[in-house]
């Protein structure tokens, strides 16, 4: 490729490799941790009463309404919410606000792959925690040592691609003993049974926590995340914000995601269905000679006993069902599955009951 007129940045980027998003008939798609019911209908009906000739009209720039219905539903003030592009926007804006500029971020060796993408593209240093060998997180390797002190620490509770959760006593005190730096705790499937941090973030100026509407509020689509800390945080993630564009949430999006937290019932019996169907997986695929990590997430993460990772996910994806695998030290012979309908579930065991029996 011709890169005579690329940045020296553009050049030094590893971007990010989102799950594939195939339009094959008849797929079972568990590859990207979608949710799969639709959203509420109450998010329908807003957007469609939204639709109109007030499109010609820039959106509320702060996103008042929206931020309100968070603050609310949390319990923190309007000063503590900040509202993006989906969580990957915000992240963004909180490794360049807030992340790496006095040492190294500190993150898992295993965890969300789009971390180390953000430290390229803001030019920050950073060094990976290894995770056990049973892959939790080790509380006391991120905590200051022999000189040794994060410039920012992130990790995702509970984790991905491995689905386990941290207990909310070992995120303080990671939070509480590392008061130099800020730390930034990705709760995008906290809602599938962890614990969230947020309760939290009055006792401590460094914390930071990032939540989604894309996982367990079956919004993808609609990209909406958002980020709760103390209001020096958020100032910081605005003045980013501020400086990149001003209206990252359009108007559809601000209506939809306020109607979404304004159903609870159909939240929680969506949210309660995946835990559900989550058990009945995990038990599926013990059955048929697999690992599975315990997971409080929308996927789980798991191995067989004797084939390769590689290997299982082609042969599925012959017989069309998507899975994710990560072509990483440690996690090659993983596959991530998320969570689907019991039907969709049903087809995924069938075809891996049929590629293992052959
Ligand atoms: C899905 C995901 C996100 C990003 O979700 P958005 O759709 O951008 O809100 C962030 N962190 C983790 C760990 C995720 O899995």
């Amino acid at each position: 490729m011709d890169d005579r007129y690329w940045s020296p940045t553009v050049k030094r980027l590893t971007p990010y490799v989102p799950g594939e998003q195939p339009r094959i008939p008849d797929l079972v798609k568990l590859n990207t941790n979608e949710h799969p019911h639709g959203p509420s209908p109450r998010v329908l009906a807003a957007i469609q009463s939204e639709l109109d000739e007030r499109l010609r009209l820039y959106p509320d720039p702060e996103a008042t309404a929206l931020r309100h219905e968070l603050a609310q539903r949390h319990g923190v003030e309007l000063d503590n919410v900040f509202v993006g592009n989906g969580s990957d926007e915000v992240l963004a804006f909180a490794f360049q606000a807030l992340l790496g500029h006095s040492g190294p971020v500190w993150f898992p060796d295993v965890t969300y792959s789009f971390y180390p993408v953000y430290c390229t593209l803001y030019g920050l240093p950073h060094e990976t925690v290894p995770l056990t060998d049973d892959f939790r997180l080790p509380t006391d390797a991120f905590l200051p040592q022999q000189g040794r002190a994060a410039g920012g620490i992130v990790f995702a509770n509970p984790n991905a691609p491995t689905g386990i959760a941290l207990e909310l006593t070992e995120v303080e005190r990671i939070v509480a003993g590392n008061p130099q730096c800020v730390v930034l705790v990705d709760e995008a499937y906290v809602d599938f049974g962890a614990q969230s941090a947020i309760p939290l973030v009055k006792h401590y100026p460094n914390l930071l926590v990032v939540q989604t509407f894309s996982k367990s509020r079956a919004l993808a689509g609609l990209r909406v995340g958002y980020a709760i800390g103390q209001a020096p945080l958020i100032e910081a993630l605005r003045r980013v914000k501020d400086s990149f564009n001003s209206y990252p949430l359009d108007r559809l999006a601000q209506v939809g995601a306020i109607a979404a937290l304004q159903d609870e019932a159909h939240f929680e019996a969506m949210r309660l269905d995946v835990i559900a169907t989550r058990a009945s997986l995990a038990r599926g695929l013990e059955a048929l000679g697999f690992e599975v990590l315990p997971s409080q997430a929308n996927f789980v993460f798991a191995r067989h006993r004797e084939r390769s990772g590689a290997e299982l996910a082609q042969s599925l994806r012959e017989r069309k069902v998507l899975v994710r695998r990560f072509d990483q030290p440690r996690i090659a012979d993983f596959l991530r599955i998320t969570v689907g309908t019991r039907e969709q579930c049903a087809r995924l065991l069938e075809a891996l009951a049929e590629i293992l029996g052959g």
